[in-house]
């Protein structure tokens, strides 16, 4: 058993503060404890969870199903390399395969999000021998030098520069721009179905399904980034079925495995696959994972939670939008990727909503992002609506 050291929130934090990197602008509580979508701090404070592990909590904290294959898997095998064959990976590729879009066959398995982007942009110039790659404005893919070549925040990407070559960004949700910038030498065009970090903004309907037809004019490949998108978040269990398009590679990871650290990507089956030795990952399709990926994917199924997401997020949206509340500028979203944009920075909102026992993102300067896990209840819903009215008002 690994019993806390620490009583305190202030104990906890004084100790971490001492050797933490200093890259993350930490709040200033310990959580220690979730169920569902409720969190608490090490001084035994309750809140709402509308953070819901920055994306990786779609199932709620310690959902049943996800403790039970974790617990049972542990005592089995928890590292086995994909050098050799493994049980629970080949019930996973089996499983998830049958849940993704038709004809999204072949699956590499990694460990996180800019992994998985990592993966697809090097399977995008393995197959087509082109090295350009075209990504939106505002985008967010990650922060390993080939992900953050992709992503657009100038301060994540200037203090890290040259990045790799050869990657434009063009405005986000504008097919002519797009059109424009996509040509012959182009490898790949990288687009988010609903851009989360920056901003949550939806791409109108058709954007997708015009960005597939122009990667299939030039022989690019497009590559949809549902590291926040998918697994129900935005209604359906990835939103490019909303689009009613196929991708040529569908990025994942966030709540793949219920909140175990995981990324995949998969790739249409009419491209083939990676060559052999073309890439690997020492932790990428371990046995803890897969076993924690198949019981989430279950879950989130069985319960019908991509339609909780639909349902819960629209009443969120229409709620907001009916008190007119004096910050708030403009609701939007998808299902349960919620951003309100303010008429002022949301730095203080998301303050004041934490002393009043709600947790929420931002998604830029002005947008309070709320991420909250798909099992949140009806009640816990109205009561977070109704603080965050209070603070917005
Ligand atoms: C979070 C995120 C990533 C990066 O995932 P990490 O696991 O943090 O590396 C990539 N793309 C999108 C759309 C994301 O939201």
């Amino acid at each position: 058993m690994s019993i806390s050291p620490f009583q305190s929130n202030a104990e906890i934090i004084s100790h971490e503060d001492v050797r933490t990197s200093g890259t993350y602008g930490k709040r200033g509580i310990a959580i220690v404890r979730g169920l569902g979508a409720t969190l608490w701090d090490a001084d035994g404070t309750q809140y709402i969870d509308c953070v819901g592990g920055q994306g990786a909590a779609n199932l709620g904290h310690a959902h049943p199903a996800v403790v039970a294959a974790i617990q049972h898997q542990a005592t089995q095998l928890i590292s086995c390399p994909e050098i050799f064959h493994n049980d629970q990976r080949a019930a996973y590729l089996d499983e998830l395969g049958a849940a993704l879009p038709a004809g999204m066959g072949r699956l590499f398995l990694c460990n996180s999000g800019t992994e998985a982007v990592e993966s697809a942009l090097k399977f995008a110039r393995l197959h087509t021998g082109r090295t350009q790659i075209v990504a939106a404005m505002r985008a967010f893919h990650g922060r390993t030098m080939g992900a953050l070549s992709a992503t657009y925040e100038p301060k994540y990407r200037e203090p890290f520069e040259p990045l790799i070559p050869g990657v434009t960004h063009v405005p986000y949700d504008k097919i002519v721009a797009l059109a424009a910038a996509v040509s012959d030498q182009t490898a790949a065009v990288i687009l988010e179905p609903v851009q989360g970090e920056g901003g949550v903004r939806p791409a109108s309907p058709g954007y997708l399904a015009a960005a597939a037809e122009i990667c299939r004019q030039h022989g690019a490949l497009l590559l949809v980034d549902e590291v926040q998108t998918g697994f129900g978040r935005t209604g359906s269990l990835f939103a490019v079925s909303q689009d009613g398009v196929t991708p040529d590679v569908l990025i994942m990871a966030k709540s793949m495995a219920g909140g175990v650290p995981m990324g995949a990507i998969a790739i249409h089956e009419s491209l083939g696959g990676f060559t052999p030795a073309s890439h690997g990952s020492t932790f990428g399709g371990n046995p803890l994972a897969c076993a924690a990926g198949r019981a989430a994917l279950k879950a989130l199924i069985d319960d019908d939670l991509p339609a909780h997401a639909a349902r819960k997020g629209q009443y969120i949206m229409e709620y907001l939008n009916e008190r007119q509340l004096s910050k708030v500028r403009e609701v939007r979203g998808r299902g349960l990727l919620i951003g309100i944009e303010l008429k002022e920075r949301v730095q203080p909102t998301l303050v004041a909503l934490m002393e009043r026992g709600v947790l929420a993102l931002p998604a830029g300067p002005n947008v309070l992002r709320l991420l909250p896990p798909l099992v949140i209840s009806d009640a816990e819903i109205d009561q977070a609506l109704a603080i965050i009215c209070e603070v917005l008002t």
